[in-house]
């Protein structure tokens, strides 16, 4: 059975005026840094590539387009649109942007909640296939008082009181259809706090499915700190190692292509691609992370599409399959092993380009070059050999293999 296209709308056009402490540049709750990445793109990459998941819109602030391409580098997320003045107006342009291409359903998601996990987002996706709509949601716990002036005034009853979250989801025609509609009543004044309450009032019926307690909005710099919490006790951490070698052809004339970069040289390497020893040893290195094959299991050398190819679509693969599995890179370290060219000159250069190729931080990529003093085939300038490290940060699930 095939599923009915969805797509999941992340909303981050909001200017975070009740959070407390802002960083230098004065960037939006969604743009802080959380554990390495940005709330944004933690919330992005819980989607990207999510089971049942076809395609991931961002709805920004118009001031935050610099902002955002540097938070979702590398995910391939559909090109975003500017929201407007209120949650409602940006999620009502977010689904307007989908309106000539429609998919069967959505799901609404706030930026601010950055640790939405895959087994959320697939129930509230199984929901939608008897439900127009279906919101996460928990019991409350706590006893609900109601006060003025701090004393209290009376109790409200928590039975059958949930705390809604998001992704909310809906079939996409009918919470179009309710968003249009909502309009003459928000201009009267209603206030909706969430899509499910645009839907209740557009009479869609909504269902409940269990939400997850890590699943928090980050409203506060406490919020921000506990999401932290939650990551580090999380995660597994895997290290992948790749080794590659490729001999000089001298029937291929210079430059050669290592980690990225043209760097001068008489010949060039000898391989069906552009022979980039760096970049295949790194893209094993992240499959390794993942144990996920090889780089010739995923690219076959008899395959004539890949004769020429320029490496980086192989390592951008490997980073792909990392976001698909909820992980992240936390680090690479290549080593390059060769009597010639010196790698030195060109290091900040390759740093640079694994970084950009990656989505990371140059501060997270590593290379380094040695030789192997002269001895053996390498240290004979026959060819050039390349290893590397990646530390990859899984989310438990994705450990365990079940995605
Ligand atoms: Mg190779």
């Amino acid at each position: 059975m095939t599923t009915p296209p969805c797509i999941a709308l992340i909303v981050a056009a909001g200017r975070g005026t009740r959070f407390g402490a802002r960083p230098p540049d004065d960037a939006p709750k969604q743009y802080l840094p959380l554990g390495g990445a940005s709330v944004l793109r933690r919330a992005a990459e819980a989607f990207a590539g999510a089971p049942g998941i076809d395609g991931v819109r961002v709805v920004i602030h118009g001031d935050d387009r610099a902002l955002y391409e540097r938070a979702v580098a590398g995910l391939g997320l559909m090109a975003p649109v500017t929201g407007g003045a209120t949650r409602r107006d940006s999620v009502r342009r977010g689904l307007e942007s989908l309106a000539a291409a429609p998919p069967a359903t959505v799901l609404i998601h706030d930026a601010a909640r950055p640790l939405a996990d895959r087994a959320l987002i697939a129930r509230v996706i199984a929901a939608l296939e008897t439900s127009d709509g279906a919101v996460p949601a928990l019991p409350v716990a706590d006893s609900l008082k109601l006060a003025r002036g701090g004393i209290v005034t009376g109790t409200v009853p928590r039975d059958g009181v949930y705390r809604a979250q998001t992704p909310q989801g809906f079939r996409f025609a009918a919470i179009l259809d309710a968003h249009r509609r909502a309009e003459a009543a928000a201009a009267a004044g209603h206030d909706f706090t969430d899509d499910a309450a645009i839907a209740e009032h557009a009479g869609i019926e909504v269902a409940l499915v269990p939400g997850a307690e890590d699943n928090v909005k980050i409203t506060t710099d406490a919020d921000l700190a506990r999401a932290a919490r939650l990551l580090a006790a999380g995660a597994e951490y895997r290290t992948g190692h790749g080794l590659d070698v490729h001999a000089f052809d001298p029937a291929r004339a210079g430059p050669l292509r290592l980690c990225g970069v043209d760097v001068p040289a008489e010949h060039g390497l000898a391989g069906h691609s552009d022979a980039d020893a760096g970049l295949h040893a790194l893209t094993d290195a992240l499959l390794g992370a993942l144990a996920a094959g090889d780089i010739g299991e995923h690219f076959p050398p008899s395959d004539p599409a890949w004769k020429g190819a320029d490496s980086a679509l192989f390592l951008s693969h490997a980073a792909r399959l990392v976001a698909a599995a909820g992980g992240r890179i936390v680090h690479v370290d290549v080593t390059i092993v060769c009597e010639a060219p010196k790698v030195g000159p060109h290091r900040a250069h390759m740093r640079r380009r694994i970084a950009e190729i990656l989505g990371l931080d140059p501060a997270r990529v590593s290379v380094k070059a040695t030789t192997t003093e002269r001895l053996g085939a390498l240290g004979r300038g026959e060819g050039i050999a390349a290893e590397a490290l990646a530390t990859v940060a899984l989310p438990p699930v994705a450990a365990e293999g079940t995605r």
